[in-house]
């Protein structure tokens, strides 16, 4: 694997690629990640993951000073996963000036759900992402379903912006125990790892629920919440929403998805499910 940590560098090297397929994280890399490499490779010739905490996206107070940077034993996970270009540019290569061109999602993708709780979020990913797919020029992109909200965002700004680049989902990757895998559950307790997989046991009886019929979606989340917070959780959201748009579901939806935040002491986790 090729290790680049300048725009010019990395735009050199990818001249004759071929058809790039592009897979950026934040780093402190485990098998979510690991899975989207391997899934990246079906897809063209020249696998590039990226590595960069971006700024723009935290809020502050947010965990962007403490988030885990682990290049190193990353290093060595892309190796195995058979990755050809590591970019893993520091902010003055990426930022040398202020961002003041950025890009801004549309309110109704941009301020629900994640947005309402973490303003300016979604901004700052699809800058980096914007930026990002200048600089690789991938052919195809693939991003987490673990982030829905995200993948929902990113691929609407790619279709908008009529980009030439495939948008690729990869499926949530979990522990044995159900919880999905995330850099931020480094920072559970040895009993809130223990609690933790309860966020994605009141998703699947939810997401059971529905199936059987239900459709008092309202009643529903309040219940979830409150077995959230009967457990110790701090909810900032338990939502079935349509899978199109994450808009509140009409009448005549049939596609769902169920998305909720919460708080486990001072770590904040996300997690969804298809319906
Ligand atoms: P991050 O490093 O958290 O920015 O994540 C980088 C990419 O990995 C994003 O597209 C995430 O959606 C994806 N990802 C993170 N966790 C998982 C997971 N548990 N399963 C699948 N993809 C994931």
């Amino acid at each position: 694997m090729r290790i680049h940590d300048t725009i010019a560098g990395v735009r050199a090297a990818l001249k004759t690629a071929g058809r790039i397929v592009f897979v950026p994280t934040m780093g402190n890399l485990h098998e979510g990640h690991i899975a989207l490499m391997r899934q990246a490779r079906q897809h063209g010739d020249c696998v590039v993951a990226s590595i960069f905490v971006n700024r723009l996206q935290f809020r502050p107070g947010e965990d962007f000073e403490k988030y885990p940077r682990t290049l190193d034993a990353d290093c060595k996970k892309l190796v195995a996963a058979d990755v050809d270009y590591l970019f893993a540019p520091d902010e003055t290569e990426l930022y040398p000036e202020p961002q003041r061109y950025v890009v801004e999602p549309p309110v109704e993708h941009a301020t629900i759900l994640e947005g309402e709780f973490r303003p300016g979020h979604f901004c700052g990913v699809a800058t980096v992402v914007m930026k990002l797919f200048g600089i690789i020029q991938p052919q195809a992109a693939l991003f987490g379903k673990k982030d829905y909200q995200q993948f929902m965002v990113l691929s609407a700004m790619v279709r908008e912006f009529a980009l030439p680049i495939d948008i690729i989902p990869g499926e949530t990757v979990r522990a044995a125990d159900g919880l999905a895998l995330s850099s931020r559950n480094g920072y559970l307790s040895a009993a809130e790892r223990a609690e933790a997989p309860r966020l994605q046991q009141i998703l699947s009886r939810m997401v059971a629920a529905v199936r059987a019929g239900q459709r008092d979606f309202p009643a529903l989340e309040a219940t979830a919440q409150t077995e959230l917070e009967v457990h110790g959780w701090a909810p900032d959201y338990v939502a079935v929403r349509r899978r199109l748009d994450l808009q509140f579901p009409a009448a005549d939806d049939t596609e769902f998805v169920v998305l909720a935040a919460a708080r486990l002491g001072t770590t904040r986790l996300i997690d969804n499910l298809e319906i």
